[in-house]
């Protein structure tokens, strides 16, 4: 059965971030207000998230460890519920069968409990009271499978992709507080406010967020929100093109030409405006057939979709100039 882990750890757990993405989704799950991160060496001597989310409930504590079809609620409206299915209760067994893992959790009214993982063989559950919520540290990445451990990159590359998820998802939720902090600093702390460019403010601070302005979309299949720059703020990559489809991190060549299309003869050769955009897209309009983990997905008709946000980024900034 460890083996089975380890093999599935080697399609969702691709690097420290993958660790990241999955226990501050879990995370994100619980419902928790509070999410702090904590990592070193890169993420691969620690990472340690702590919630203050409704906590693991003694009962499923071991389970939790262990591949098991999920008891969590599929909510109907989450399209990618469906795409992720085969996925559930798939990331935790497989972190913890690829490092040393701690888990600390407390449910309800219940005592709490504390389980300790090497290798993805539990070795000790005992009773532990700690707050409400959860707190997973997980040490040693790939100190059992030494040929994924050698092809990660250097622990400030490494630490970058935590930083680039860790933004991505605060930004993705602003009504939940996160930090990130490794070793003694503290990278950036989020309000958890319900404001979107007091995340923005939070993580790149105000004279980078003061450049980027409203987008508000509505159209018949798809609407979208965000904050996108103003025209004269360029950038030199694509590096802040944030694309959400119903609140998942998505990457897409269709919307990034979009983008292009929308700020076209306002930019020079090489310069990219800097974009965060929030689709929503009606079921059906969202092709489902696309591997969960490389956050990539097909639309079913993208024509609409692309002109929607094209002329919605070309009439608010050509609303700027009036
Ligand atoms: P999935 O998220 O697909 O259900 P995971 O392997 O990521 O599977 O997590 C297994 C289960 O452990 C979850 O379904 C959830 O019940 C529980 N769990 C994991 N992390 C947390 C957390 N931070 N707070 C509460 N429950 C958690
Ligand atoms: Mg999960």
């Amino acid at each position: 059965d460890n083996l089975i882990n380890k093999i599935a750890a080697g399609e969702v757990i691709e690097r420290p971030a993958s660790v990241v993405k999955e226990l501050v989704e879990n995370s994100i799950d619980a419902g928790s207000t509070r999410i702090n991160v904590r990592i070193a060496g890169g993420g691969v001597d620690l990472i340690e998230v702590e919630d203050n989310g409704c906590g693991i409930p003694a009962q499923d504590v071991g389970t939790a460890l262990q591949r098991h079809a999920t008891s969590k609620i599929t909510c109907a409206e989450d399209l990618f519920n469906i795409n992720t299915m085969g996925f559930r209760g798939e990331a935790l067994p497989s972190i913890a069968s690829v490092s040393r893992l701690e888990l600390y959790t407390r449910y309800a009214d219940e005592p709490g409990a504390r389980v300790t993982a090497a290798g993805g063989t539990i070795q000790d559950t005992e009773a532990f009271p700690g707050p409400e919520g959860t707190r997973i540290v997980v040490r040693e990445l790939f100190f059992n499978t030494p040929v994924r451990k050698k092809f990660l990159k250097s622990p400030v590359t490494e630490q970058s992709h935590i930083y680039d998820i860790m933004s991505k998802l605060a930004l993705s939720r602003p009504d939940i507080s996160f930090s990130l902090n490794s070793e003694k600093k503290l990278y950036f702390k989020t309000p958890g406010n319900g404001n979107l460019r007091d995340v923005l403010i939070a993580i790149n601070g105000k004279d980078f967020a003061e450049q980027f302005i409203d987008l508000k979309i509505s159209g018949e299949t798809c609407s979208a929100y965000g904050l996108i720059t103003r025209p004269e703020f360029h950038r030199i990559n694509r590096k802040n093109q944030i694309f959400y489809v119903n609140n998942r991190i998505i990457k897409s060549p269709m919307l990034a030409r979009a983008v292009d299309e929308g700020y076209k003869g306002l930019l020079l050769s090489r310069e990219y405006p800097g974009v965060i955009v929030f689709l929503t897209i009606a079921p059906g309009e969202v092709d489902i057939n696309v591997h969960p983990q490389k956050t990539e997905l097909r639309f079913t008709d993208e024509g609409p979709i692309f002109r929607l946000l094209s002329r919605g980024i070309r009439d608010t900034v050509n609303g700027l100039a009036i």
